[in-house]
């Protein structure tokens, strides 16, 4: 048994069941295959089913990575961990998205060290919808000022919001943060046209972040197995 291809159907399969159970067309979630901790193997292998896009925690492990598919013309990596403000060069050189842009000395390096031969970086601000001390993100208020500090970067595309909403809550405060989410992720869509990517939903809570308009899920345990590292 191929248990990557395994996997990898049942999450697609659990992907369209939360479209067709909310009457939302499956191409309308992408998946991200979140492949930190796991070696270039796999992402090759989950490449050969169909898979494009990759997300990634760490930049030294993402290079390395990157480095021996680089055969693969055609992946899609999206950078989704924390930034520190001196690794922008390598992510903005690197990567085609990040996730987690929380603030505007990160999203100024990041467009000035942006080649200007590549495409603009394609961001989503990461909202601490939960107000949780240890997790990066703005809060909900300062979305607004931090999506006009980024359209104004010449080497920036704002594409949308993440969250990393709370664990261990009640099924009803879980629900409430994912329907905030859609909230703000529609008054961002109306102020800017290219505004269309919600990132939100992982392993464990797939089914209600595409409920809530999720319109892409990051599942890293589901496809990989979990992580023993
Ligand atoms: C690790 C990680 C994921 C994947 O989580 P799973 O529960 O393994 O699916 C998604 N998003 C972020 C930001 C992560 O760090």
């Amino acid at each position: 048994m191929n248990s990557i291809n395994t996997r990898f159907t049942e999450v697609s399969n659990s992907i369209q069941t939360a479209c067709q159970q909310c009457n939302r067309s499956p191409e309308s979630v992408q998946l991200l295959a979140v492949s930190k901790t796991k070696p270039a193997t796999a992402i090759r292998e989950l490449y050969h089913l169909g898979q494009r896009d990759f997300g990634e925690n760490y930049l030294q492990e993402a290079l390395s990575k990157q480095q021996e598919l680089a055969d693969l013309p055609d992946l899609v990596w999206h950078f989704i961990g924390p930034i520190q403000s001196n690794k922008t060069r390598d992510i903005a050189q690197s990567f085609q998205w990040v996730h987690s842009l929380d603030r505007e000395k990160v999203a100024r390096r990041l467009s000035e060290q942006r080649p200007a031969h590549l495409p603009p970086l394609n961001v989503l601000i990461q909202v601490n919808i939960d107000d949780e001390q240890s997790k990066s993100g703005v809060h909900p208020d300062a979305i607004a000022a931090l999506a006009d500090f980024i359209v104004q970067q010449p080497q920036l595309q704002l594409r949308g919001l993440m969250t990393i909403p709370a664990a261990q809550v009640s099924d009803q405060q879980q629900q409430q943060s994912l329907q905030a989410m859609q909230r703000l992720f529609s008054q961002l869509a109306s102020q800017y046209s290219t505004v269309d990517t919600l990132s939100m939903g992982m392993s464990n809570d797939l089914t209600e972040a595409i409920a809530a308009g999720s319109t892409l899920v990051r599942i890293g345990t589901a496809l990989f197995g979990a992580r023993t590292t």
